[in-house]
């Protein structure tokens, strides 16, 4: 006989009817448990076993929900929020210099980044995302949002060549944005990267110390990459070469690459992206609306090259919903390549979860349900009349939940959200100082 062995005191259980760890791809458990402890995934096993081995200070049971890792959205300007519904159905440029940047021009201040960010950080907890990768000025705002928050962030140390109210030329946009990152690189749920705007804003010259600084620092470079025609078209005009082959030349085409939107890619632009190990952040919703074009998703996946989901910021989108990239990356996909087995759930969860997290180099930290990653994670009911009956959870996950079904998320082991609720923000403020802001804006 053997003795009864001692439970082990963790923080929380958290049991589910299904759990998709992401990781291996396509798994999907029924009846299991998440064990944390610390803020981290000690152990995923079934439910019975884990009832026995552990002694949970809080458990939390998920009859008929499903477990994923939390959401990671790819490319976010999160402040943006605040500009909501400003200006709709515009191609991009007009979009830019008529409303966007002129409308930027006079309200954008620390106060604006905070606010917006924490807009953001609340409509991104309740739809299930826990990482967010940013690029706005202001970035020590945007981190005090998150940290208010309690959601991930990786910060982006906004670069262009002209002058914003956070800085005056590329030197001080690094200078001050690296001094943000000295302030709160210690913080745990906060992350960095370098964010040249794109490559229409930013000279060779600043590209190159970005290059050194990706190197020095070991910082992903996030930038939106061949968004439009147009952009090809004056890159071919002002340096004779497309702006990837440009971006090569100066060395910033690797792994630590994050190219957002990449829509207008030839044969050899996939090539180089698959050959350098560099990502894809994939924003379909908002290249629909701007109708700048559909990103090769089916050729970048079959050349090997690793992608993420982004939502852009609301102004425009207009939501901060990954369960919409994800709906709408597929369906995109499928309609592109005239292939209805294009981009299958699977995928799209992979591309929303640890793609993302890969791109940003935190794939040891976040993006799939494995023990010894901080327990970032989302919890989607599926005891709904819009989900019953359920043959897959994974099918409805992708083409019939929506954010409306997330019922709880944690980041790093801390509850942000339960029962739909968002804990520890509280709407009511959020939501007047929205009305002060618009209250501005719209004058
Ligand atoms: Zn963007």
């Amino acid at each position: 006989m053997h003795a009864p062995v001692t439970p082990i005191d963790i923080d929380l259980l958290i049991e589910a009817r299904w759990i998709i760890p992401v990781e291996p791809a396509g798994q999907v458990l029924e009846h299991h448990a998440v064990a944390i402890r610390n803020g981290r995934i000690l152990d995923l096993l079934p439910s019975d076993q884990a009832r026995q081995r552990y002694r949970p200070q809080m458990l939390r049971t998920l009859g008929e929900h499903v477990l994923i890792p939390g959401l990671v959205n790819l490319h976010a300007h999160a402040a943006m929020n605040l500009l909501r519904g400003y200006a709709d159905d515009l191609p991009l440029m007009r979009w830019l210099t008529e409303r966007i940047w002129p409308a930027e021009q006079k309200h954008v201040s620390h106060d604006f980044v905070r606010d917006g960010t924490l807009l953001a950080c609340a409509e991104m907890l309740r739809g299930g995302v826990t990482t967010f990768s940013d690029m706005y000025f202001f970035p020590d705002a945007a981190a005090e949002a998150a940290l208010e928050a309690g959601i991930r962030a990786a910060l982006g140390v906004v670069v262009l060549e002209f002058p914003s109210a956070w800085a005056s030329d590329a030197d001080q946009y690094l200078s001050k944005g690296l001094a943000v990152r000295d302030r709160f690189k210690h913080e745990p749920l906060l992350h960095f990267t370098l964010a040249p705007h794109a490559p229409y804003t930013v000279s060779d010259g600043t590209f190159e110390r970005i290059r050194t600084l990706a190197e020095q620092l070991s910082l992903p470079i996030h930038m939106h990459v061949h968004e439009t025609r147009d952009e090809i078209e004056r890159s071919l005009s002002e340096h004779g070469v497309r702006p990837l082959e440009r971006l090569h030349r100066l060395g910033l085409v690797g792994p630590e690459l994050i190219a957002v939107h990449a829509i207008h890619l030839d044969d050899a632009d996939i090539a180089l992206l698959a050959r350098q190990g560099a990502s894809v952040a994939h924003c379909p919703t908002s290249n629909m609306k701007l109708a700048s074009g559909a990103s090769p998703m089916s050729a970048l996946l079959a050349a090997g090259v690793n992608t993420g989901l982004g939502s852009d910021g609301v102004a425009s989108n207009n939501r901060l919903d990954l369960f919409q990239e994800m709906r709408h990356a597929g369906l995109m996909a499928k309609l592109t390549s005239g292939d209805a087995a294009a981009l299958p759930a699977d995928r799209l969860l992979h591309m929303a979860t640890l793609g993302g997290a890969r791109a940003l180099g935190i794939e040891h930290e976040t993006g799939s349900i494995r023990p010894g990653k901080s327990a970032d994670l989302c919890a989607i009911s599926l005891d709904e009349a819009e989900t019953r009956p359920c043959y897959s959870p994974l099918s409805h996950l992708v083409y019939a939940a929506g954010r409306e079904h997330v019922t709880d998320v944690w980041v790093a082991g801390t509850a942000r959200v339960a029962q739909g609720n968002l804990l520890h923000l509280h709407n009511n403020d959020l939501k007047a100082r929205a009305r002060l802001w618009q209250n501005q804006v719209a004058l």
